[in-house]
């Protein structure tokens, strides 16, 4: 992309001091640039993700996009937070495994430039996420998995982690001890899940967006849901917006969850109506919606941003300039 084209501060001069005075639209702010003394036009930097542990993951972003990063960058040191805590279950080395008793992890970046990458069915090392970039960064492809991904991870030296950790390997063996007639049948288990989802968008008025998840808990050998899938888990187009899913991978597949937003909110809708959107179009495609839980957010180019889920419950951590903070997606649906 050109400098032109790429959408960069304005510099004001001495139009500065009057624009200052006059409300910025939702897009943009207005702040002193420390380096030139001069007032400058941005657009307003965001970071959202997807539930409670996004609250220290945004943070993590926002530190790079406060320091001129890249949406990039933020969302990929940001989502490392969540695959650095042991204490989750969901994501990262501290998630729980599949049946079998293996830590399979799935995850995928995206930027500006609709450059991507992904893993998935990746054992044994800590951050998926970095993986995933190497994977746009360095090769040719879009993604990995299984022992490829592991082979690429471990050729450049990415970071190992034992997995299951001890306490998530004896929750396992109990669950095993309870569960024998699972094993029989295909059935997902809808005790454990939580994805990390991250859209951010930089003062550059770039977007980009990761996500990260160790999948359903006890799922069964060699499934991979939606998180690791470009359009499904996650979707980026720089000339309208950013999306992400949590929730049930298999029904996000189903419908290309995370294009679909996007799509919508290029024919206009707003980041929220085009999850809730999404959201019926999943509930219209499913006979059974039992314990069928979804979520999208979605971020549009101007920093809007909004949430839907099937069933009532989840929530997206927010970081803009001023707030830090739990938002309430709109659902559906209430739990019976
Ligand atoms: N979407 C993830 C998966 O299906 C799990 C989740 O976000 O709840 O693997």
């Amino acid at each position: 992309m050109s400098d032109l084209k790429r959408r960069t501060f304005f510099k004001l001069g001495l139009f500065g001091a009057a624009i200052s005075l006059v409300k910025p639209s939702k897009a943009v702010e207005i702040i002193s640039d420390a380096s030139t003394k001069k007032f400058v036009i941005a657009p307003k930097k965001i970071v959202i993700s997807t539930w409670n542990h996004g609250i220290a993951a945004n943070r993590a972003a926002w530190e790079v996009l406060s320091s001129k990063g890249t949406a990039l960058d933020a969302v990929e040191k940001g989502v490392k937070i969540t695959e650095s805590d042991m204490s989750n279950r969901s994501v990262g080395g501290g998630g729980r495994p599949d049946r079998s008793g293996h830590v399979t992890l799935d995850a995928c970046i995206m930027d500006e430039k609709s450059r991507c990458g992904a893993v998935a069915y990746l054992e044994g090392i800590k951050h998926p996420i970095s993986v995933a970039r190497g994977v746009m960064d360095r090769t040719q492809h879009v993604m990995l998995v299984g022992d490829g991904a592991r082979d690429f991870a471990l050729d450049y030296e990415y970071e190992k982690i034992k997995t299951p950790i001890k306490e998530v390997k004896k929750d396992w063996k109990k669950w095993k001890k309870e569960n024998k007639e699972l094993f029989k049948k295909p059935e997902i288990n809808h005790e454990n899940h939580d994805t990390i989802g991250m859209l951010a968008l930089d003062a550059f008025g770039n977007l980009s967006g990761a996500c990260t998840t160790s999948g359903w808990a006890y799922k069964m050998p060699g499934r991979v849901g939606d998180s690791p899938i470009i359009g499904a888990g996650l979707f980026i187009d720089n000339e309208v917006g950013a999306a992400c899913a949590t929730g049930m991978g298999e029904a996000i597949i189903r419908i290309a969850g995370s294009h679909t937003v996007v799509e919508l909110m290029r024919q206009g809708k707003s980041p929220e109506e085009a999850c809730k959107l999404a959201v019926e179009r999943i509930i219209a495609k499913h006979d059974d919606l039992t314990n069928l839980q979804c979520g999208f957010i979605a971020l549009d180019k101007y920093g809007n941003y909004g949430g839907y889920s099937v069933y009532k419950g989840f929530n997206y951590a927010l970081k803009t300039e001023n707030r830090d903070e739990m938002v309430d997606a709109k659902y559906n649906r209430s739990w019976e």
